[in-house]
């Protein structure tokens, strides 16, 4: 017999790493912005896979790109050549208004990617003496898991006990550009920062912050990273949250949503000058450019070329918002938003971010906590104005 909820929760225990803490659901089906529970309760999906289901789940153009793709061929590694990749990398270069694109597979793998270019550049083309290049990240950051990048993590669960970590990293506090100009040196290859910190809880830099990080980075001679993996794609109301500033990096983090929620799919996307410094052998992935991701990631790129994503972010984001601040002083203690995208911070004596979600869940709503008692919002893109309002107002049932 099928097992329950419960009885799947329990077989994990022993066999799952506990490295999550998921809310006790256990989705066997979704479509658009409702996922489905084993025993066959609705939930509206408002984290939305970190946003990477900005276009809902098995969205209809997504699936069918990925069927067709599936009955024709999935991987060749690159070793050879695909037939879908150059039509990827040129949609991709074209929405971004860059020219390059490295093909990778999850987000932390294209930070990665894209610190070994910054530094490689920083060599062959700034100058900067071997093995000395340093790189500016932000403090509260998120840039996902390996070594390397926990290791520039101020968060302690992310970083205590996985040492000794690479050096060649300085931490400055976001939003903070003085701090930034300080620590700018002939070794510095790059400045990588999220235009706006998800993890952190959506944290909105002020205005002009990232104008003046294009600025001072263009003054140091050295790369501004843009990790758009969580802001990026349309969750903001734009293609980029960098657009907000009309602001162009030298080097854009793309991933989540660029897998259309159903493959992992990454890239990092630069000027020619600067990808161009990588050669055969000095990088790679097994699955990184494989002709399914391509398909899928074509055919997102193909939905954002639409801007209707773009729109009902903005759209929706403003009833968010209205929602949001209706709210405020009462259970809700402040929020920061930003299209589609909101960091709600829930008065403590009400519970922990971790208990409201479990709340909401019993209402049919799926949130998650990020640190303490802030919870986000994410939905996916479609979602209706209708749904956005049955979310604000379980929120408000269960903050009473
Ligand atoms: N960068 C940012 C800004 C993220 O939000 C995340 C994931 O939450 C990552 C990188 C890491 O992506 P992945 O989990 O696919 O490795």
């Amino acid at each position: 017999a099928p097992r329950s909820s419960a009885e799947l929760i329990q077989a994990e225990g022993p066999v799952l790493a506990h490295n999550y803490h998921p809310l006790p659901v256990v989705v066997a089906r979704a479509e658009g912005v409702w996922v489905e529970d084993v025993e066959g309760h609705r939930y509206l999906d408002m984290l939305a896979g970190y946003s990477a289901l900005n276009f809902g789940h098995r969205h209809p153009a997504l699936i069918e790109a990925a069927h067709r793709q599936l009955d024709q061929l999935t991987l060749t590694s690159r070793a050879f050549h695909n037939d879908r990749l150059a039509g990827f990398a040129e949609g991709l270069a074209e929405l971004t208004g860059l020219d390059m694109v490295l093909p990778m597979n999850t987000g932390a793998e294209a930070v990665e990617s894209g610190i070994k270019v910054a530094r490689k550049w920083a060599y062959d083309v700034k100058g900067v003496p071997a093995d000395r290049a340093t790189i500016v990240v932000a403090g509260g950051n998120f840039h996902g898991r390996t070594t390397t990048i926990v290791g520039f993590s101020d968060d302690d669960d992310a970083r205590v006990g996985f040492g000794p970590f690479a050096p060649g990293f300085r931490t400055v506090p976001y939003n903070d550009l003085a701090a930034l100009e300080a620590a700018l040196d002939e070794t510095t290859a790059a400045v990588l920062i999220e235009p706006i910190q998800g993890e952190a809880g959506v944290l909105i830099p002020d205005d002009g912050y990232l104008t003046g990080v294009r600025e001072l980075t263009r003054r140091n001679g050295c790369l501004f990273i843009a990790d758009e993996i969580q802001s990026g794609l349309g969750r903001t109301g734009k293609t980029l949250a960098v657009e907000h500033e009309s602001v162009v990096p030298d080097v854009l983090l793309l991933g989540k949503a660029l897998g259309g929620g159903i493959v992992p799919v990454s890239a990092v996307v630069a000027r020619r000058e600067v990808l161009g410094v990588i050669g055969p052998g000095q990088h790679g992935s097994t699955f990184g450019g494989n002709p399914l991701a391509a398909a899928v990631g074509s055919a997102v790129i193909e939905l954002l070329a639409t801007g209707e994503f773009q729109r009902r972010a903005t759209e929706l984001g403003a009833q968010l918002r209205t929602g949001l601040a209706a709210l405020t002083g009462k259970g809700v203690t402040g929020f920061r938003a930003r299209g589609l995208w909101a960091g709600v911070d829930i008065d403590p004596a009400l519970g922990t971010g971790r208990e409201i979600s479990e709340r909401l869940m019993k209402e049919g709503i799926l949130v998650k906590d990020t640190h303490g008692s802030t919870i986000r919002l994410a939905p996916p893109l479609t979602i209706t104005a209708e749904e956005l309002d049955t979310a604000l107002n379980s929120l408000a049932r269960v903050l009473i």
